[in-house]
């Protein structure tokens, strides 16, 4: 049986079955008072953590529908669900999609409990929309990989425990064909992760230098050379990972709730400048009234425009998820989605400009909204480059859904 492959029994359960097992699951299971990661290990253990996944990986073997099915029923008895980040998002399902056992084995269920934590190491100096054309190298020594290169622009690899690492380990074959995909152990000497500095001041990426850096010779996810094919699919899912809203919790009811607070606090120091970088369209309505210019004809007019704007992308948003509760593969809607993102972030800044005037550029706590519109408006390039810039999006809904020529 494959990894993704469903179990034909749990395969034709009801949502209304799986809610009602999940349900009397909870009632007898979930306890505040014990660690995060020992309860995280009770519901991987139990296969709800990811219904979805094949039984043998952490699974129940359900359809894709039960993951979201699930996840309500866990947030309406207050009790925690899954870790945030690469580890979930975009190393699980990796791993899941390629293999080999043995990784799976070793990496799946320390990120479903949250004990490991992931980044991604793929974009390079000389390589970001040319991924393919990267220049880090692994060359085999024995039992383990040596890799010598430098990474850049990567999210959370001053503590991540592990790396998806995008390597050359051929450079007798075209480009696309002498990648290798690995997982690098991060804390080691040969790893050296430096924090880079925006021009919105946070601090949420590095450069990473690799000097002899050692990876066991199992660390390979899929084979040797596949590379350019486990990159696609890490990609087409980072295309999903946008949007995060922050877990709600209770008011102090208990250690997994305590420890899962600040492991959130944690992960959304790194992220906490992307609602600026999407634009913040949801205050242009506040903006404009404080500034006493909710009756303004050009203001309404932006107003309507980037809101109806933001309607569509939420639409697209509910494309692409209704597409993942059939359990389809991701496809071009991550594009369309990913793209409305970038032209809804734009507006809003714009938008945001026209309401604040040179008021938008003043920061600190005296500044309109206390400086967060001059953070939405250095925040928001970023929107159009992370995960593919808007330009590859275009490319690649050109190729699958136009059917134009191959971009060179
Ligand atoms: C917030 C954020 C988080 C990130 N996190 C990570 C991370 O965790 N890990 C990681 O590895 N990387 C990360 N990145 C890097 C990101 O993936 C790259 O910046 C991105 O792929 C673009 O590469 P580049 O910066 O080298 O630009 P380039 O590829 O050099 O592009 C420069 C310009 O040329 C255009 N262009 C390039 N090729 C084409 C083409 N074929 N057709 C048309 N136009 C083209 C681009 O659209 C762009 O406008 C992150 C970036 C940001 C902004």
């Amino acid at each position: 049986m494959s990894a993704s492959e469903t179990d034909p029994a749990a395969a034709s359960a009801s949502p209304e079955q799986v809610r009602l097992d999940v349900r009397r699951w909870l009632a007898e299971s979930w306890d505040a008072n014990l660690s995060l990661v020992e309860w995280r290990r009770r519901l991987v253990a139990a296969g709800w953590a990811v219904p979805s996944w094949d039984r043998r990986w952490h699974g129940r073997g359900l359809p894709a529908w039960a993951d979201e099915i699930v996840a309500a029923e866990l947030r309406a008895v207050g009790a925690v669900g899954l870790p945030m980040g690469v580890g979930p998002a975009l190393a699980a399902p990796t791993i899941l999609t390629h293999g080999p056992d043995s990784v799976r084995e070793r990496f799946l269920r320390p990120i479903l409990t949250g004990e490991e934590t992931w980044c991604q190491l793929f974009s390079e100096p000389g390589a970001g929309s040319d991924l393919a054309g990267l220049s880090t190298r692994a060359e085999l020594d024995g039992d383990h990989w040596v890799v010598n290169g430098q990474k850049v622009w990567n999210t959370s690899a001053h503590y991540a425990d592990f790396g998806l690492l995008l390597a050359r380990t051929n450079w007798d074959v075209p480009k696309h064909r002498g990648l290798t995909y690995f997982v690098l152990p991060m804390h080691q000497q040969g790893v050296e992760a430096r924090p880079l500095r925006q021009m919105n001041l946070h601090a949420s990426f590095n450069e990473v230098f690799m000097t002899d850096a050692e990876i066991p010779i199992g660390n390979v996810i899929d084979d040797v050379g596949s590379g350019w094919s486990v990159a696609l699919t890490t990609l087409a899912f980072e295309r999903r990972f946008g949007a995060m809203a922050r877990p709600r919790f209770a008011a102090s009811a208990g250690r997994a709730i305590d420890e899962a607070r600040t492991e959130a606090d944690h992960y959304f120091e790194t992220y906490k400048w992307y609602p600026q970088r999407a634009g913040r369209a949801d205050l242009l309505v506040d903006h404009a009234r404080s500034a006493g210019l909710d009756d303004d004809p050009n203001v309404r007019q932006e107003l309507a425009r980037t809101l109806s704007l933001q309607r569509v992308g939420e639409w697209t948003a509910e494309r692409a998820r209704a597409a993942r509760a059939l359990g389809r593969a991701p496809g071009a809607e991550g594009s369309i989605g990913k793209l409305a993102l970038s032209n809804v972030a734009r507006a809003a800044a714009r938008t945001h400009s026209l309401i604040g005037g040179a008021s938008g550029l003043l920061s600190g706590p005296q500044a309109p909204f206390g400086g967060m519109v001059a953070e939405v408006l250095v925040s928001v390039p970023a929107q159009s480059i992370a995960g593919g810039t808007d330009e590859i999006q275009r490319n690649i809904i050109g190729e699958k859904v136009l059917g134009l020529p191959r971009d060179r």
